[in-house]
């Protein structure tokens, strides 16, 4: 598995030019205030523009001349003074070894904080049909449980088997609206609900000492178009035109109030920072070391 993610790596690096050569591409490690935001990366990859929903081909030759954009899959460590989080858990395929390389062991994770349940989100739940994190509470917004616990099993079966697995670990609740931000799911997180890629799909906003951060899931899949043109959706959003209100009202939110984000689909490091662009559109910066 190693190996052939080895592989495709060298793979998309020969593809992608504007690569530049890091150290250690699977980790990158930010801190607002006395926590840490540690990205996860599962993988670096290119997605086709066959994703997306009515996006113009002026808007595909500007933003994805070659019919593809970069695309990632990552999930996020999350160190405060007395928890150690994961947020969503990937594919399951670097996870375990990035977490490795940070010193945590599956066993010291507290909780899981998960945005959705999409495989490549909670991939990394199960291990062997077991659970991967024995001590971990896994919170998960109600609406998000339902949605999967009453969807056929051929659809539902990955998330079904996480539930069923997890048993009475599941902490279930209610995101709040940006606006009431100040409720808090833990010390210094609040559920942010950003509905329509999911009926629960939820955003996490991290506040310490005067810093913030918003990880805002499967908020976008297609940063290169879907920045300038947030009202652009793509084929997984159960419901894209929910989906769209949630992008431009967080866009909004936190260009005005500053705060950096992280997503699950974003290309490496996978945070940056957002401020507003034109006619409606935002521009995306990125973190750098
Ligand atoms: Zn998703």
């Amino acid at each position: 598995m190693k190996r052939y993610f080895i592989l495709s790596l060298l793979f998309v690096s020969i593809m992608v030019t504007n690569i530049t050569a890091q150290e250690n591409a699977d980790i990158f490690k930010f801190a607002v205030g006395s926590f840490e935001v540690i990205t996860l990366s599962e993988g670096q990859q290119k997605s086709g523009s066959s994703i997306l929903i009515d996006a113009t081909s002026e808007m595909i030759d500007k933003y994805a001349p070659d019919g593809t954009f970069p695309s990632a899959c990552n999930a996020f460590l999350l160190k405060t003074p007395d928890k150690t989080i994961l947020i969503d858990a990937g594919f399951g395929r670097n996870l375990f070894e990035n977490l490795k390389s940070q010193n945590v062991t599956a066993e010291e994770v507290d909780i899981v904080l998960l945005t959705h349940m999409h495989g490549d989100h909670i991939g990394g739940l199960l291990h062997n049909g077991k659970i991967a994190f024995p001590n971990a509470q896994l919170y998960i917004a109600q609406l998000e449980h339902d949605y999967w616990m009453n969807i056929d099993s051929r659809r539902g079966e990955q998330a079904q088997n996480v539930i069923k697995a997890y048993k009475d670990k599941f902490q279930l609740f209610a995101p709040v609206d940006l606006q009431n931000s100040t409720n808090e799911l833990l010390s210094g997180i609040s559920a942010i609900a950003a509905y329509g890629h999911t009926p629960g799909h939820t955003a996490y906003l991290l506040k310490s000492e005067n810093s913030q951060f918003l990880i805002w899931g499967d908020l976008t899949h297609a940063m290169a178009i879907q920045m300038p043109h947030p009202e652009i959706a793509v084929t997984y959003d159960v419901n894209p035109e929910d989906a769209v209100m949630a992008r431009k009202k967080i866009l909004e939110y936190v260009a005005k109030n500053r705060i950096p984000v992280a997503g699950m689909h974003i290309a490496f490091p996978a945070m940056g920072n957002v401020t507003e662009g034109a006619n409606g559109g935002y521009k995306f910066t990125a973190i750098k070391n």
